[in-house]
């Protein structure tokens, strides 16, 4: 067991100073929010990453779901994965997005997995998550032994020669196909990310998986106004039911209009290295 230090801010903008002292170099890896846990602390008892300073956020006022102004929904970054899949308002407005959130995971972990821990959840390629093998994402320059190797759970859309590891989440499929905007707290204030430019594709640098810097917190996650007359649907493809991640899985939101289709978004999930 290596040694860190963990700390829990008072307030966020203590969090986002705590977390910018981190080493650019590494992306911030030497520094890592920690919300539910449910993936963070599976890759440091892998040894697969071993932040040297760990900030709880669980105490910061970022667990509510609101309305918006327009019409729309504000969720905050630490709203457990089973409440909002539960929200009326998610259930009757959003409903592809409580599927999609029930399809993932098990009942207890979707009750402690936050909005920003399931946006920012890492690959589970095999190789990555085994330090005796070399991995691009992990060891940058190392290698991507899953090209040639076990892949069936990995990416055939926006992959690279460097990398082909699939983003994971559910709740992102939906989110994408919602069009949703991630909201980010940085040592420079807020910015506002549309949820298709947040996750990046792997190119040549797999390691870095968002725009995120170091220190960014992720405060809320917004949605639009939900669109009259829409039909949303989640449909995932796994190897059993009870949980697991996705093989292929589809978010649909279509709106029809005397029996036309007059807006569709589709997310695709499983076989993309973003949602
Ligand atoms: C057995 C198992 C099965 C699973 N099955 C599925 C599945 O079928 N579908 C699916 O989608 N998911 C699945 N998951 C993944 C699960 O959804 C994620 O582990 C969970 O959503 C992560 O949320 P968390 O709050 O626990 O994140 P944490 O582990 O706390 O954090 C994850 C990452 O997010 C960062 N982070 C957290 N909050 C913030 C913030 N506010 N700002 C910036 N960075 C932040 C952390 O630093 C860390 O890097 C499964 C997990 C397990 C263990
Ligand atoms: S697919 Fe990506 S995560 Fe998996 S071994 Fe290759 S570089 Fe690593």
């Amino acid at each position: 067991m290596y040694t860190f230090e963990f700390v829990r801010p008072a307030d966020s903008a203590t969090a986002v100073a705590t977390a910018a002292q981190a080493k650019t170099a590494q992306q911030g890896a030497d520094v890592r929010f920690v919300a539910g846990g449910t993936t963070l602390l599976d890759l440091m008892k892998l040894n697969v990453e071993t932040p040297a300073r760990v900030i709880d956020i669980n105490r910061l006022p970022l667990d509510q779901i609101e309305a918006t102004p327009d019409g729309g929904l504000k969720i905050g970054a630490t709203v457990r994965n089973s409440d909002l899949a539960h929200h009326p308002k998610v259930e009757r407005d959003y409903a592809v997005l409580s599927q999609a959130i029930l399809a993932g995971a098990s009942a207890q972990l979707r009750n402690m997995a936050t909005t920003a821990g399931n946006l920012l959840q890492r690959t589970r390629c095999v190789y990555f998550r085994d330090t005796a093998m070399p991995c691009n994402k992990r060891e940058p320059g190392t290698g991507c032994p899953a090209i040639t190797g076990a892949n069936r759970m990995l990416a055939i859309l926006g992959t690279s020669e460097h990398c082909i590891a699939t983003n994971p989440s559910d709740m992102c499929v939906a989110m994408a196909a919602l069009e949703a905007t991630i909201h980010v707290q940085g040592t420079n204030g807020m910015r506002a990310i549309p949820i298709g430019d947040f996750h990046l594709l792997p190119g040549s640098t797999p390691n870095r998986e968002t725009v995120l810097e170091p220190g960014d917190l992720v405060t809320h996650v917004t949605l639009p106004p939900p669109v009259a007359g829409s039909r949303q649907l989640y449909l995932k493809l796994r190897d059993r039911t009870s949980y697991e991640f996705a093989l292929a899985s589809s978010a649909i939101v279509i709106t029809v209009a005397r029996e036309r289709v007059t807006r569709a978004r589709v997310g695709l999930g499983g076989v993309g290295t973003k949602p």
